[in-house]
């Protein structure tokens, strides 16, 4: 189960709160350390983490919990609230427009999931929103994901932009979006090559494409299985491109919690989607609040 460690470590910590009774200053601080070892376990990022326990302890001493009848269960909403906030409050919705394209461009590291996420997200619009998509696969480096993209385009019926033996990206996707303008596409969603690791070409590469088709979304794909380390590439791409949000994928995977807790808080942007399984219909909205009950149990 996604989180496992993480929730089976808040459910022990919850329970002895709440065969406490009374709590004092010095429980609450046992508490909090409690929880920042859990969140350091899963490889939360130090800094989010000591900023998570701030907040649960000046939250925590004032009156609300220390004189309530139930102080445990008052700490436990606090730490789900704190929670929801961590990752990201009130759901950010997608801002679609109207009499232009929707212009998604999808970056981040190879393997992350963003050919996959492509399709999945074509296809949930399409079916939700009644849009009419346009795949286009601009990773000319991997041979493979253009065909993959094609197969999957094929295997949901929709249709996907490609050319074969051409090594200019930019040039992909400016006639990409030709090409839906012409054929009254109004959902554009760029398939960007990745890399193991960011690199200055494949940097640029993308700034390139952004300044070519004027996104209206620009989502970075985070394998939902990274820790921390994901911070660093989010904050890289995320500098050099303004990205509009995130989707984090494998969240079916036996997932730590890192990256998606550290995410938000470090760079500023909210997770919009989440990929939860391999099939082409395992992708959706994320409800911060629902995610933390995830976590918490
Ligand atoms: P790309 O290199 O970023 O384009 O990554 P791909 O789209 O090729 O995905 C890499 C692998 O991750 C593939 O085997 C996908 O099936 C898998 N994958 C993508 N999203 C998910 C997800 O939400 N859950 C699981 N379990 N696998 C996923």
């Amino acid at each position: 189960m996604v989180f496992e460690g993480l929730n089976e470590k808040f459910q022990n910590i919850f329970s002895q709160l709440k065969r406490k009774g009374k709590l004092n200053e010095k429980d609450i601080q046992e508490v909090n350390r409690e929880i920042k070892l859990a969140l350091l376990e899963a490889d939360v990022n130090f800094k989010v983490v000591k900023q998570f326990t701030k907040n649960l302890s000046e939250r925590a001493v004032g009156q609300e919990v220390l004189n309530s009848l139930t102080p445990g269960q008052q700490f436990i909403k606090i730490v789900k609230d704190e929670m929801t906030t961590l990752l990201g409050g009130e759901i950010e919705r997608m801002d679609f427009v109207d009499g232009r394209q929707n212009v998604f461009m999808l970056v981040g590291l190879q393997g992350a999931g963003k050919t996959t996420t492509a399709a999945k997200l074509a296809n949930l619009l399409q079916k939700e929103k009644k849009f009419k998509p346009l795949l286009v696969a601009c990773d000319v480096y991997r041979p493979a994901a253009i065909k993959q993209l094609e197969i999957l385009g094929n295997e949901l019926n929709i249709a996907v932009y490609s050319e074969h033996d051409v090594k200019d990206p930019v040039g992909i996707a400016r006639r990409g979006l030709q090409k839906a303008v012409a054929e009254h596409y109004d959902l554009v969603i760029m398939d960007t090559a990745g890399r193991l690791q960011i690199d200055e070409t494949l940097m640029e590469e993308l700034v390139n494409i952004k300044e070519a088709i004027n996104p209206t979304e620009i989502l970075l794909t985070v394998d939902g299985m990274t820790g921390q380390e994901s911070v660093n590439v989010a904050n890289e791409f995320n500098r050099l491109l303004d990205i509009s949000g995130v989707i984090l994928t494998k969240l079916d995977g036996d997932t730590r919690g890192g990256a998606a807790l550290s995410i938000t808080y470090t760079i500023g942007k909210a997770i919009k989607y989440i990929g939860t399984g391999e099939k082409l219909t395992d992708i959706e909205l994320f409800y911060p609040d629902r995610m933390a009950s995830r976590i918490l149990g």
